[in-house]
């Protein structure tokens, strides 16, 4: 039986959010929150590794309390235990620190054969995570995955999109995929296990619970981001439309634009 762990992440729904001029830190109070969509196609990938082999898929995120939300839909989609690292001392992480805290609970649940993560989120974005996770696992790394085609004595074989084709790769286990989103379309929950998910245990993993951490590698004096400044991209002139009806109306008029501009 495979043991499986795959991260998610939930995002502020990214047309609301802001940002906050003065630390650089996304505005999520207040926000409406969702699954990072990625991380859907992840799970739905591990849960037909599950399905085909035999596994036990843990959920696991790092996130506020109400990331618990994220949870729950994940469970019930297939996922059978979900782990939320949420403590204070977590928040402002970067990408490093986050690895470093999501490892640092995974070791306390147990050494996992496969690991699902995004490719991205969609408001970090930074596609950083999954690497650092495979680093700091000790495993190897298949991203851009579009299909899993035998797990088998230690090794996986997969599948990976590139640009131009396609590329068969086998992998020692364990081992950290991302997924492409076509082939990994996430599944409805059934009646059953949406009720269940609504009830389902969550363990809730604090800086004060997590084994060996260091508190000097978790939230901001673990990150190695600074964000000196922030600041709205500017917006080029709106276009100007010429049509008045009649071509040599308009060239005349195009000219003449472009002449007072000193294009020509
Ligand atoms: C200076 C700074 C301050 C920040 N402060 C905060 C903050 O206060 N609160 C906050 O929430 N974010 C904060 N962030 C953003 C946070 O660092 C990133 O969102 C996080 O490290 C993951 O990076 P990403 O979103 O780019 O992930 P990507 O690398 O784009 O994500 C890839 C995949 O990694 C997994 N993953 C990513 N994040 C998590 C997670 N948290 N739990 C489980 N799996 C995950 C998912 O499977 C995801 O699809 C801050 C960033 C910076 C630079």
């Amino acid at each position: 039986m495979l043991n499986i762990l795959v991260c998610v992440k939930q995002i502020p729904d990214i047309d609301l959010v802001r940002m906050d001029p003065e630390t650089g830190n996304l505005v999520r109070e207040g926000v409406p929150t969702l699954t990072n969509p990625l991380d859907l196609n992840a799970l739905e990938a591990a849960v037909r590794v599950k399905e085909r082999y035999g596994g036990h898929i843990t959920l696991i995120t790092m996130g506020p309390p109400m990331a618990e939300s994220t949870l729950r839909e994940c469970l019930a989609v297939g996922g059978d235990e979900a782990v939320l690292i949420s403590g204070r001392p977590f928040g402002g992480a970067d990408t490093l620190s986050t690895s470093y805290s999501i490892v640092k609970a995974a070791e306390m649940l147990g050494n996992f054969d496969l690991i699902f993560c995004g490719k991205e989120s969609m408001d970090g974005a930074t596609g950083q995570m999954a690497s650092q996770l495979a680093e700091r696992f000790n495993a190897s790394q298949i991203s851009c995955c579009s299909k899993i085609e035998e797990i088998s004595g230690g090794k996986i074989r997969a599948l990976r999109t590139l640009e131009k084709g396609t590329e068969l790769v086998e992998a020692d286990l364990p081992c950290l995929l991302t997924v492409e989103k076509d082939n990994f379309f996430g599944r409805l929950p059934n009646l059953e296990a949406y009720l269940a998910s609504k009830k389902a245990e969550i363990r809730v993993l604090t800086e004060n619970t997590i084994d060996g951490l260091e508190m000097e590698k978790i939230g901001v004096p673990g990150s190695g981001t600074i964000v000196p400044e922030i600041y709205a991209p500017k917006l080029p002139e709106p276009g100007q439309i010429i049509k008045t009806g009649s071509v040599k109306t308009d060239v005349g008029r195009l000219m003449s634009l472009l002449v007072e501009k000193g294009s020509v």
